[in-house]
């Protein structure tokens, strides 16, 4: 069975920042039956396993609803569009083709919470999704059903489109509060956490874009209707962000639980020039590399676990036999040194010399010593930083000195 495009990216509903449009494709109906029974909506997300899309697969309801249940006040929604990670490239299609679906999908979040501020946090490097999701949230503040949302938290709602920094680190949970706070995206220490305390101390949820984009589907048709979308345990659908040596890279809306290999050799159209599958590196890319052992893979968050990785972003960079997995990891891995917001030391050396070490091998001018650096500063750092950037980055280095070691050794001189 075919399922592309079959729920977030329907052809009939790229109308970009036309409202009327969207209404007359089934849109605000989610909405309109959230309204019908606000007290309900956390219920339904909870039933339909709705994970966090931005990476860590952490389930939607599990932050709703500590912000639902605190004090009445200040309470901030945060559609994370901030999305600078290479490889994933789903949260900017979404916004400058659909971002009614993502913006009803963030207005349903305020109602189910009592949330008075919506704030949609767009990478404003991607000038066309900023610009059509200022004119989307022009037209929904002028529309009768954002005055029944008021009516219905009893408060008024404040929805805006505020640019983020751009910085990769920029996309961090709390970097995002500090930046909506209106500082330098520096990401803080947890706990606390943001619902508990946030954007100036009140509740707040970050969401993923999208997460947030699923929700008036699942309101719309119900909790059973999104599970079903999925293969296996496996609920709804992912946006795939593929790309690298595959014949037909993009942006793949499947089932979730979808095979690595159906993903790569069906949807992808195979290797470039006939060439052998090597590896992908996935949701980052920061996580542990996919290899052949794994084409059976389902892409879940849980599956993916299980085999020692993350699905993450949702990002799949594919690469050949031939290229260099030694380079291929210094490019990313000099990315995280760069996006290094510098806070905590360990991270901002600890990445520059893996940087270093792993331009030294790449280039054949690295000796012993370099490579068993290497795998002491992978010992050494994780855990070392604030957030999760220093983790990811050896993340990718360890994983790759496991699986493709002779190719580091053939490298030394
Ligand atoms: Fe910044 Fe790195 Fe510390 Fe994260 S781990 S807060 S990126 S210095």
């Amino acid at each position: 069975m075919d399922k592309l495009n079959q729920v977030l990216l329907r052809d009939e509903i790229r109308v970009g920042a036309n409202l009327d449009g969207w209404l007359a494709h089934g849109g605000g109906e989610g909405l309109g039956r959230a309204l019908q029974d606000p007290g309900a909506i956390i219920a339904e997300i909870a039933a339909a396993d709705l994970r966090g899309m931005g990476g860590a697969g952490f389930p939607t309801h599990r932050k709703w609803t500590p912000v639902a249940a605190a004090p009445e006040g200040d309470k901030y929604i945060i559609c994370n569009g901030n999305e600078d990670e290479p490889g994933t490239f789903k949260d900017r299609f979404l916004l400058e083709h659909t971002p009614h679906q993502v913006i009803e999908g963030a207005l349903i979040a305020a109602l189910a919470t009592r949330a008075n501020h919506v704030v949609l946090y767009v990478n404003p490097h991607e000038q066309q999704a900023l610009a059509v999701t200022r004119d989307a949230v022009q037209q929904w503040r002028e529309h009768p059903l954002f005055t029944a949302i008021e009516q219905a938290i009893g408060k008024p709602l404040s929805l805006c489109v505020l640019p983020s920094s751009g910085l990769y680190i920029g996309g961090e949970e709390t970097a995002v509060i500090a930046s909506v706070e209106g500082g330098f995206p520096f990401p803080r220490r947890k706990p606390p956490f943001p619902a508990q305390q946030g954007v100036h101390g009140a509740p707040t949820i970050v969401n993923n874009t999208e997460t947030l984009a699923h929700v008036p589907g699942i309101l719309r048709h119900g909790a059973q209707w999104y599970r079903d979308l999925g293969i296996g345990h496996a609920a709804g659908t992912k946006l795939y962000s593929l790309s690298g040596d595959v014949l037909r890279p993009g942006l793949y809306e499947l089932p979730m639980g979808t095979s690595l290999a159906a993903l790569v050799f069906e949807y992808g159209g195979g290797m470039l020039q006939d060439k052998e599958f090597k590896a992908v590196f996935t949701g980052g890319p920061s996580n542990t590399l996919l290899t052949k052992r794994e084409l059976d893979v389902a892409l879940d968050f849980d599956s993916v676990r299980q085999r020692r990785s993350r699905l993450g972003t949702g990002a799949m960079i594919v690469v050949s036999e031939g290229t260099s997995i030694v380079r291929k990891v210094a490019e990313y891995v000099s990315f995280f040194a760069q996006g290094s917001c510098g806070q905590c030391p360990p991270c901002k050396g600890g990445t520059f010399q893996l940087m270093r070490l792993l331009n030294r091998l790449d280039t054949g001018r690295g000796v012993r010593a370099d490579l068993d650096s290497l795998e002491n500063l992978c010992r050494i750092l994780p855990g070392s930083g604030r957030c999760g950037l220093i983790d990811g980055a050896v993340t990718v280095v360890e994983s790759s000195l496991d699986q493709f070691r002779d190719e580091y050794e053939a490298l030394l001189t």
